[in-house]
């Protein structure tokens, strides 16, 4: 039993059970034992590969994305360059380089890393070493800071905010809970009825008893505090990650360890574990704070429109044999539909009085 799974189970024994979220909540973000805290989740050797981690073109079409965002915002002297869950800082160090083809851009950008992981941190402080920028790290987006035009970019961020389970019984919504089961394991149970009945959304309202539904207010909170800085200084964001754009019944609760999926029980604080993004939630309370949306577009879709193809060109005439490879195999990882390009989608957001963001103008 890992350290982990010892507090939960104590936790379950003092309180009955804990909800889906609050087990999430503790199996990444516990200050001693969770998942992101101590472990080296990333990479070839680690539990998954993101995207900024399968090709350097992922986080330079995103570098482009920012630079031309900054330059619609009437290219501001001084701006927060915020990036949420930076993970081993890969994304914004490729951002940074291809940013620094548009003059003034790296001088203007404020880099500011929104991490909780000290080992994680450590990692982004020697990935953005050599890049010269002005980088402080905090552990939450309040603490930023605000006053200043900004461009927030979040991969893979919004995944690991926690979810809660509703389960509809013929009595009615029933918040799911992790307790410990029959056979002395963890497992899932119905508890009570959700503090708050209004929460569920209208979609599920007909939805036949069985059903299970997968609600975040905690992203939806953190998406709105995102929107709302922006819509008050100016600026834009990116938010990136796997889901959907059109909400519906079923959970999406997965465990990851070593490229295997798992069950979400496996080795608690050892094993990744994360949820679909409801993009179409984002997008919701991101427009609530007034703030205007793109999106959401699948990831190989995006990439396409800002030019993933020109790119790989373009670094395949320095290339030798073997990074060729590399560099083909790397655009199928985060474009092709069976690999990244189809489940990640990317929701994009301005602020009011700013034109649409790359590649959605001809839409605009
Ligand atoms: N964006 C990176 C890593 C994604 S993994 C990439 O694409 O490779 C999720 C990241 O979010 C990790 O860096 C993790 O430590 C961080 N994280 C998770 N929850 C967080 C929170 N509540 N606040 C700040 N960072 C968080």
């Amino acid at each position: 039993m890992t350290p982990l799974e010892a507090i939960i189970r104590r936790r379950i024994g003092e309180e009955g059970g804990i909800t889906v979220a609050e087990y999430m909540e503790l199996c990444l973000a516990h200050p001693e034992h969770g998942y992101y805290m101590h472990a080296q989740p990333f990479g070839r050797e680690g539990d998954f590969i993101t995207a900024p981690e399968a090709s350097q073109m992922f986080g330079e079409l995103l570098g482009v994305w920012a630079a031309s965002g900054w330059r619609a915002m009437g290219a501001p002297a001084e701006f927060d360059l915020i990036e949420l869950g930076p993970g081993r800082g890969a994304l914004m160090r490729d951002m940074l380089r291809a940013g620094a083809v548009m003059p003034g851009f790296t001088e203007a950008a404020r880099v500011r890393m929104v991490e909780t992981s000290p080992s994680l941190r450590e990692e982004q402080r020697r990935a953005l070493a050599a890049t010269g920028a002005e980088i402080t790290w905090h552990d939450d987006f309040a603490a930023v800071g605000q006053g200043r035009p900004a461009i927030v970019i979040a991969n893979e961020f919004f995944d690991a905010l926690p979810v809660h389970h509703y389960q509809r019984t013929e009595e009615g919504w029933r918040r799911r809970m992790v307790v410990i089961g029959e056979n002395d394991e963890l497992a899932f149970a119905p508890g009570g009825p959700p503090a708050d009945e209004a929460g569920i959304p209208q979609w599920a309202a007909e939805l036949p008893p069985g059903s299970i539904i997968e609600l975040s207010p905690r992203r939806a909170e953190y998406a709105a505090h995102v929107a709302r800085r922006l819509s008050g200084d100016g600026g834009a964001f990116l938010f990136i990650d796997y889901g959907h754009a059109v909400p519906g019944p079923g959970e999406t609760l997965q465990a990851v360890s070593r490229h295997r999926r798992v069950s979400p029980f496996h080795r608690p604080g050892e094993t990744d574990i994360t949820a679909h993004v409801d993009f179409h939630a984002l997008a919701v309370a991101a427009e609530r704070q007034g703030m205007t949306c793109w999106g959401p577009v699948e990831q190989g879709a995006f990439l396409n429109a800002m030019g993933l193809a020109a790119r790989h060109e373009m670094l395949r005439r320095k290339a030798t044999a073997r990074q060729k490879i590399m560099l083909k195999r790397g655009m199928e990882r985060i474009a092709a539909p069976d690999q990244m390009g189809r489940l990640f989608k990317v929701l994009a957001g301005v602020s009011p009085g700013l034109p649409a963001p790359a590649p959605f103008e001809e839409q605009g």
